[in-house]
């Protein structure tokens, strides 16, 4: 049988980070990465719409409880021993300068996402690491034998990097499921999130790819539970676009709840007044045209009749200031029902994984099972967009990294 030090499980953003960091810390040691696909890091080439956000200046331990859901307090630790910076100062150092945008978020300088990954590889390759692609993990036994589709090796140290099923048109999937039974870790079952809600299909077929920036909120009843300010996506029978997704994360309980939900979306948010001025402006605008250039024409339209405004083909001039005051309110509080989030294929994310109280947040080691360390999404740690869940997944590589070097 094959033998090595450390096997990871999971050829992704972790897990490829994890070896590349044991071989810098430790030359001598044996790291191999086990990849389940026929090639390694395919959901990382999907990140940023291609270009990677691969942290984000606020991902920091002082900040982690306002942008980490349930593990920000556990995911601490792990921030404050390898923050953004560092992540930055890492990846230029293997090649990859960065750059950063004004709302904090880093980039590749190259702009792309293989790159991100093609530096991991060539220094992954450069240190002497071993990837096996095509190489699923099915069964961890005592002692870590692990075997699956490629075959069997045993391993000093084992970290679990499988991911979550996010992203599952990716090759994601609930690996971690099953090895949390085997192994009888505790865990906290996994949901979509980061994703586009559900809405009445009806409400959106007009609007399918859409746009609108503006702020949305989301509302059980007349209590806010979220609010995001950026894009807004319309699709098919979804809202979507980064502001709406990031509520999908607000929303998992009280839907579990059966809590009724709705979605409140600021297009715009001009005074009544300033709608009177631009009807005295346009008065010879058709009114399915009178909001064109506030919003898009079809966005437009769609508010004409949220405000109960009809026969579009009349002009501007005959609006009435009752109209007016209820094109305002369509404006700023456009309601959608919210009926449940998008699947995994969706979702940028996944809520749940392996629980942290099983674990130690400073190694990321099993606190019952000496030698088995789980890091990135595998665990119950999710962050909001623009980074945040990158930056996990590097930190917490670099914890589990330097504890099982010393080890
Ligand atoms: C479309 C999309 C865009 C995103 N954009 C961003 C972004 O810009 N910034 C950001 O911070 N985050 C982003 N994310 C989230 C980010 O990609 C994840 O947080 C990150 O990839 C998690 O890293 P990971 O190593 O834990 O899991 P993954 O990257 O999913 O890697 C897990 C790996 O393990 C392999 N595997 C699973 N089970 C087994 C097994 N049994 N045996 C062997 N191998 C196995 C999988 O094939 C996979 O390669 C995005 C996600 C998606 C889906």
């Amino acid at each position: 049988m094959d033998r090595t030090d450390v096997a990871v499980i999971g050829g992704g953003a972790s897990g490829l980070f994890c070896a590349l960091a044991l071989k810098r810390l430790n030359p001598r040691l044996r790291v191999t990465v086990l990849e389940k696909q026929d090639r390694v890091g395919r959901k990382l080439l999907a990140t940023g719409n291609g270009r990677c956000n691969l942290t984000n200046l606020r991902a920091t331990a002082e900040e982690a409880v306002a942008f980490y859901h349930g593990g920000g307090g556990f995911a601490k630790a792990a921030l404050a021993a390898f923050s953004p910076a560092d992540a930055c100062a890492f990846f230029r150092e293997i090649g990859l300068p960065v750059r950063r945008d004004e709302a904090g978020r880093f980039y590749p300088m190259s702009n792309q996402a293989a790159s991100v990954l093609d530096v991991l590889r060539f220094s992954l390759a450069e240190a002497g690491a071993e990837i096996r692609c095509g190489f699923q993990v099915r069964q961890i036994c005592p002692a870590f034998v692990l075997s699956g589709d490629g075959g069997e090796i045993s391993s000093r140290i084992a970290v679990l990097a499988v991911g979550g099923p996010a992203g599952s048109a990716l090759g994601a999937g609930s690996d971690a499921t099953r090895f949390a039974g085997q192994l009888r870790i505790p865990f906290v079952p996994f949901q979509p999130a980061l994703c586009a809600l559900r809405t009445d299909p009806a409400l959106v077929r007009a609007l399918k790819g859409q746009r609108v920036r503006g702020a949305v909120s989301l509302y059980e009843g007349e209590a806010c539970l979220a609010r995001q300010e950026g894009e807004i996506l319309f699709g098919e029978g979804s809202v979507s676009g980064i502001a709406a997704m990031q509520l999908a994360r607000f929303a998992l309980e009280p839907l579990r709840r059966g809590a009724k939900l709705h979605v409140s979306v600021c297009a715009a948010d001009p005074q009544t007044s300033e709608l009177a001025l631009r009807r005295a402006r346009l008065p010879r605008r058709a009114l399915e045209d009178f909001l064109t250039g506030l919003t898009g024409k079809r966005v437009g339209m769609a508010l004409m009749r949220q405000a109960g405004i009809d026969r579009l083909s009349r002009t501007a001039e005959t609006l009435t200031d009752a109209e007016l005051r209820g094109l305002e309110a369509a404006l700023s509080d456009w309601r959608f029902p919210v009926t449940g989030v998008m699947g995994f294929a969706d979702a940028q994310i996944s809520a749940g994984g392996l629980r942290l109280s099983h674990f130690d947040p400073a190694t990321m080691e099993s606190k019952s099972i000496k030698g088995l360390y789980a890091i990135g999404e595998a665990l119950d740690v999710d962050g909001m967009s623009g980074g945040f869940n990158l930056q996990w997944a590097w930190a917490s590589a670099m914890s589990c990294a330097r504890a099982a070097a010393r080890a």
